[in-house]
């Protein structure tokens, strides 16, 4: 076969962990946010923790937003120390408005702006429709969607609704084709594709662009080892992908870099699908699906 064109088979550098990159090639000038202050809900950990790095390497301070504080101060440390940037750790739980008022009011006090709001926060896990209980599908609302309406009202009323501001969600492809074991984060992130677009509309004349990143399968994450990557790339089930590999957690930073930054400037209401073109090919494969969940509940036990 011949060989692949670099650009598409070698990914950016990455860690499996939550741990700051030991190298860093920037793509964008690693002044494009500086100046800027980004609020990040849960950038304490997987894709939001790159986030925070690739947005802090460009040259913004970030706040890092979620329920535990152990977690969320030592990743600041990390970030802070890797970057040179400021990381300010707060505790917040997107289900709780109040919470995130006094978040807000604290990023204000320290900081004195707020540029960026990056809606990361969620929950997940497999089960199959039949098996969930009527309180997991609504936790999965109540973090996923309304966790995303909660911080996105809350930043506007307090600073973007003046000063203007970019939001990036952080959604999913599971709703495309009704993703088995799904139905719960699958209707999450349908409803927030839509709040994309509703927010996009009514916030624009305020200078708010209001935008979405949906990841495929992202290696060293939390989401990857709930739902099966490491079994999926093992029985080879990525050869379906076009770009025939997961994706990793500073190729979706940088799709959210774009839409954050004055690069993305005319750009609102889109949803960039950041998945290797994984949702248009790979199987939905039930069967599979089924096997990994209940070998994990027979582990559990
Ligand atoms: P993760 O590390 O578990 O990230 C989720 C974060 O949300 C955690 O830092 C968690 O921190 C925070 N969180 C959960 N509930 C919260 C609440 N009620 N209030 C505030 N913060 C809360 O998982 P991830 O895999 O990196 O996922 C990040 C995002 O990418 C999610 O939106 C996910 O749906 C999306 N995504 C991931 C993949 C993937 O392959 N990993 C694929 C598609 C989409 P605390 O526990 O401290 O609250």
């Amino acid at each position: 076969m011949a060989e692949k064109p670099q650009l598409v088979s070698v990914s950016p550098e990455d860690i499996e962990t939550d741990e700051c990159l030991r190298t860093y090639t920037h793509i964008y000038s690693p002044d494009l946010l500086i100046d800027q202050v980004a609020f990040i809900t849960g950038g304490g950990s997987g894709i939001g923790f790159r986030i925070a790095e690739v947005l802090m390497r460009h040259g913004c301070d970030t706040v890092i937003a979620s329920r535990n504080l152990e977690k969320l101060s030592e990743a600041a440390k990390k970030l802070t120390s890797a970057t040179g940037k400021r990381c300010l750790p707060i505790v917040m739980d997107v289900r709780q408005p109040e919470t995130i008022t006094a978040a807000v009011d604290e990023t204000l006090k320290t900081f004195g702006r707020v540029d960026i709001l990056i809606n990361n926060a969620a929950g997940n896990f497999l089960c199959p429709a039949t098996s969930l209980s009527f309180n997991a599908f609504k936790t999965v609302m109540e973090i996923d969607t309304m966790g995303t309406f909660n911080a996105s009202k809350v930043v506007f009323d307090k600073w973007f609704k003046d000063h203007g501001g970019s939001i990036v969600n952080i959604s999913a492809t599971l709703g495309y084709r009704g993703q088995a074991l799904q139905v719960h984060a699958g209707s999450a992130k349908a409803a927030n594709d839509a709040m994309t677009r509703h927010l996009a509309v009514e916030w624009g004349p305020s200078g708010v662009r209001v935008n979405t990143v949906a990841p495929g399968p992202i290696s060293g994450t939390e989401g990857y080892r709930r739902l099966g990557g490491s079994l999926a790339e093992t029985a080879g089930a990525f050869r379906g992908i076009p770009l025939q590999r997961a994706g990793n957690k500073t190729e979706i930073a940088h799709a959210v870099l774009f839409l954050a930054s004055r690069a993305a400037s005319y750009v609102t209401g889109t949803i960039l699908v950041a998945d290797g073109g994984a949702w248009l090919t790979s199987a939905n494969d039930m069967e599979r699906m089924l096997g990994f969940w209940s070998a994990e509940k027979r582990k559990d036990k």
